[in-house]
């Protein structure tokens, strides 16, 4: 692991509320690697979830290239950022994703992520088994705000799953009047812990607080071969009190 000015990150970025770390810091300890078990890959959907992609179509999703599946499989880098028609708010979301076998520089290795709220919010996607970044640019990070609490990732070309429990914030009269949280299982490995969102998530920028309790989910094409299968949602209603 590299320290000092060769590590990944920056010492000039702003500091996050409420922490002692900058954004994207290049001494924010990166996460512990854990090896992960079985069982977290195929899982099958209960009755009662969105089925976003199951090997047949894109029909859920706009994006400017949905013609490309194959072997029941689509890669981000030819369909373009994938968002999806409908509009999601508290949700339960089960995708699984395949970083390259070929090695690329550290930023560009199976860079994706997975985007709440009309992409306020990434869950980053990245190859992070042979690579890493900066602790918060990890797999399983909640981009720019919280590092995934371990790292569970698989090698390169393996399948990889999440499971992620996302809460919506609460709006009231344009403001928030609940913040959103975050839970995410990596692997099957829990990496974000109903973590408080600071606000959007962004690059070298502070969070900017969320605006909307629902929108599209979307999946970010960055110029990386991410391969994508077995995607499904289930949105959660609030508990009546
Ligand atoms: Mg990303």
């Amino acid at each position: 692991m590299l320290r000092g000015e060769e590590a990944p990150g920056y010492t000039d970025t702003p500091q996050l509320p409420n922490s002692r770390w900058k954004i994207h810091d290049q001494n924010r300890p990166q996460p512990v690697k854990t090896a992960p078990g079985q069982g977290d890959i195929g899982a099958t959907p209960p009755s009662d979830a969105v089925i976003l992609f199951d090997g047949t179509n894109l029909n859920e999703w706009k994006g400017k290239n949905l013609q490309v599946i194959e072997n029941s499989i689509f890669d981000i880098k030819r369909t373009g950022t994938l968002q999806t028609k409908a509009k999601f708010g508290t949700c339960q979301l089960h995708i699984e994703w395949m970083t390259d076998g070929k090695r690329e520089d550290r930023m560009h290795w199976g860079n994706s992520g997975v985007f709440f709220l009309d992409g306020s919010i990434e869950i980053q996607i990245l190859e992070s088994h042979d690579s890493y970044i900066y602790a918060d640019g990890n797999a399983g990070a909640v981009y720019g705000q919280y590092p995934p609490l371990v790292n569970p990732a698989r090698k390169p070309a393996e399948w990889q799953s999440f499971d992620i429990i996302f809460t919506a914030p609460k709006i009231e009269d344009g403001k928030q009047t609940r913040p959103a949280y975050v839970t995410v299982f990596y692997n099957g490995v829990l990496v974000q812990n109903n973590a408080e969102l600071l606000g959007t998530t962004l690059h070298r920028t502070l969070p900017k607080t969320l605006q909307k309790e629902t929108g599209s989910i979307s999946l970010q094409e960055h110029g990386s071969s991410v391969k994508f299968r077995n995607i499904w949602v289930r949105p959660v209603s609030e508990p009546v009190l």
